[in-house]
């Protein structure tokens, strides 16, 4: 059988190794995996989304609410905007997929840094739009208005990813700002603000605020339930923007595209911000340690924004063999390789994984 030709040369994302190919392949006991390679949450998610979605599976036999009105006014009140400026997908992930379906085709390029979110490039990819990067693999606003320019007529997507993954550095929230408005407004340029809460608790210079992205008419930003949040395995995620556009990308979503207890969950954990905050403040506690590890052992880090740290390692070291060593010893972390880095990003975990973490790679650098 024959397949659209983008499909022969589409990369597939690699998701983090899950617990249960640890558990099967080195024998090792569940309780002694440590998983922290996809900058989910150590602290698991907060009281309240647990107990509302044991309530919410007895509806399990109903679709949830499709207008998600509950969700979109608490969304709303958390960022004094509009529920009508509110777009809710299966995941920020999807969120993306409606912005790429929107605005780009075969004809069309998007722009983004050098070492960014691989799914920007697999959803271009999805549609054979262009991709065009900078040479700097970190945000370099000088970098992108030359490529932008270079090719303005073709790029109709702009990916800020802030703060930024794989990398963990963040730009300020003024000159992100100032970049947007020198793009023309038949070009979206998409801020996606995964690890936002942790920048913004880190350095409030970094703090994008949807409320100031929907009085533009050329940008949107996306946030997710599934870092800061911890509600990974329950896929919410949303985009903000004015109204015309999410307008626009709505029309790509399909009914019902969170499930009953996914809905139940995301709106009870934005009444828990007590536990974001606590969320926080282990992390940025925890993150020190690391940092403290990577300078006494001449290893080079990015000082991050984010839930994660990432290692970049010199020649004498190997990243994959690395991850691999620690892989056996039942400690999951993301090798870079693929990014082309030999590098390796870790999520701070609780500070019982990080210790173990710590002490294990040790050994094995
Ligand atoms: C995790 C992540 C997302 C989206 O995650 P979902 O689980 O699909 O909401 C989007 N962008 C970046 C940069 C991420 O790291």
């Amino acid at each position: 059988m024959k397949f659209n030709s983008q499909i022969s040369n589409l990369p597939i994302y690699e998701a983090g190794k899950p617990i249960e190919l640890v558990i099967r392949e080195f024998g090792i006991e569940p309780q002694n995996v440590v998983k922290l390679a996809s900058n989910e949450n150590p602290l698991g998610c907060s009281p309240l989304a647990l107990e509302a979605m044991k309530e919410s599976i007895k509806c399990a036999n109903l679709y949830p609410d499709d207008s998600y009105y509950e969700l979109k006014e608490s969304l709303a009140n958390l960022y004094h905007v509009s529920s009508k400026n509110i777009v809710i997908g299966s995941g920020s992930d999807q969120v993306i997929e409606f912005i790429m379906h929107a605005k780009l085709n075969p004809n069309t390029a998007m722009l983004s840094a050098g070492v960014t979110f691989a799914m920007y490039e697999i959803y271009a990819k999805h549609i054979g739009a262009k991709i065009y990067k900078t040479s700097s693999a970190t945000h370099n606003l000088n970098q992108l208005k030359e490529q932008y320019l270079a090719h303005k007529d073709e790029i109709k997507v702009i990916f800020l990813c802030l703060p930024n993954n794989p990398l963990g550095e963040c730009l300020d929230a003024n000159d992100v700002y100032e970049f947007i408005s020198s793009v023309d407004s038949d070009t979206i340029v998409v801020i996606d603000g995964a690890y936002m809460e942790f920048a913004k608790f880190k350095d409030s210079k970094k703090a994008i605020n949807p409320s100031d992205i929907v009085k533009l008419n050329n940008s949107i930003y996306l946030g997710t339930f599934s870092k800061a949040y911890g509600l990974g395995g329950m896929r919410v995620g949303y985009g903000i923007a004015n109204d015309q556009i999410i307008t626009a990308i709505s029309k790509l979503r399909a009914p019902f595209n969170i499930t009953t207890p996914s809905l139940a969950a995301a709106i009870a954990a934005i009444k828990d911000q007590a536990f974001i905050t606590q969320t926080l403040e282990n992390n940025f506690k925890e993150m020190k340690i690391f940092e403290k590890f990577a300078t006494e052992n001449g290893i080079e880090f990015i000082p991050s924004y984010t839930n994660f740290i990432t290692f970049k390692f010199d020649t004498s070291r190997d990243s994959t063999q690395i991850c691999d060593n620690l892989l056996r010893q039942g400690i999951i972390l993301r090798n870079l390789k693929s990014y082309g880095l030999n590098a390796i990003r870790i999520t701070i975990g609780t500070s019982k994984q990080n210790i173990k973490v710590l002490e294990t790679l040790k050994k094995e650098i």
